[in-house]
């Protein structure tokens, strides 16, 4: 008999921040191995190209792209609703979206900006993994949630302490769920990115100085691509992970072992 446990076929999956980058990355994957996603983003253009190329791969799953600002508390609600509504029951959902604020002293960080990253961030993740788990709870069918932290959250990360406060954050209240939900069968677990090629990291990565000083530091000596997150986004949603949770993944090419 094959072994399939990868087949996603008849799981549908919420990608916040699925539009581009890493969460795109992963929707690419999960579409290729049968799932159907749901996606969130801010800008319905980034939206509606990233809905054109997922629906080029020609997978089996519903592809359904919504615009909503995770920080706001009531469309976050709304759009799950909708999403329900429209596609059927959600199996799993990657709370993905995030911003990174320029670089700057904590001395001189203003209330505004640490405000800002933590309504993004951190309220944003709650908001979205809240109304998934009270969906997920009702529909009974067990299921998978994952939290895009960073290595920020293991680490620090000197002269953004509002981006790491947010990503330690999130690392902790996805072991609280875990706990919590696994009676429902629903497992939790986090992702730690270290340096990855996307829009949110473009300024740094073809900056020859910021290249110089981390490059080295990379054992495998590449940055992350948005294909590294495909195959732990397919193995948490799968059924090969039904005894994982509560964990935390570092993909970072062997970055924080230095
Ligand atoms: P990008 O800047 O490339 O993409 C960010 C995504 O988040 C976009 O899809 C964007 O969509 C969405 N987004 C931003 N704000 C909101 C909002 N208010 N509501 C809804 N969606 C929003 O980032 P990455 O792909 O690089 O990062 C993805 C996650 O990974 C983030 O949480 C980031 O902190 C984390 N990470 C990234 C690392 C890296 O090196 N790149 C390292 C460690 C962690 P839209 O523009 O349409 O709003």
């Amino acid at each position: 008999m094959a072994y399939t446990p990868f087949d996603l076929t008849g799981r549908t999956v919420l990608v916040t921040g699925g539009n581009r980058g890493i969460g795109l990355g992963m929707a690419e994957a999960l579409v290729q191995s049968g799932a159907g996603v749901v996606i969130w983003g801010s800008n319905p253009d980034n939206n509606a190209k990233a809905e054109s190329a997922l629906k080029a791969l020609q997978g089996k799953g519903p592809i359904l792209t919504q615009v909503c600002d995770v920080s706001d508390e009531a469309a976050v609600d709304a759009r799950m609703a909708e999403a329900v509504r429209q596609v059927g029951p959600i199996y799993g959902c990657i709370a993905n979206a995030g911003i990174s604020g320029g670089a700057k002293s904590f001395m001189e960080m203003t209330t505004e900006e640490w405000r800002r990253m933590l309504s993004i961030n951190l309220d944003g993740a709650f908001y979205t993994l809240r109304a998934a788990s009270r969906h997920m709870v009702e529909a009974g069918q067990g299921g998978s949630l994952i939290s895009m932290a960073s290595t920020a959250a293991i680490e620090g990360a000197a002269r953004s302490e509002h981006y790491a406060a947010t990503k330690g954050g999130l690392l902790s209240m996805t072991r609280a769920i875990a706990v919590e939900l696994a009676r429902y069968r629903i497992r939790a677990n986090s992702i730690l990115p270290g340096w990855i090629e996307t829009d949110m990291t473009e300024r740094l990565t073809s900056y020859d100085k910021f290249v110089d000083n981390v490059m080295p530091r990379i054992p495998a000596r590449r940055w992350g691509k948005r294909s590294d997150f495909g195959g732990i986004g397919v193995y948490l949603m799968s059924d090969a992970a039904d005894y994982h949770t509560g964990d935390h993944f570092v993909i970072d090419g062997g970055y924080t072992l230095f």
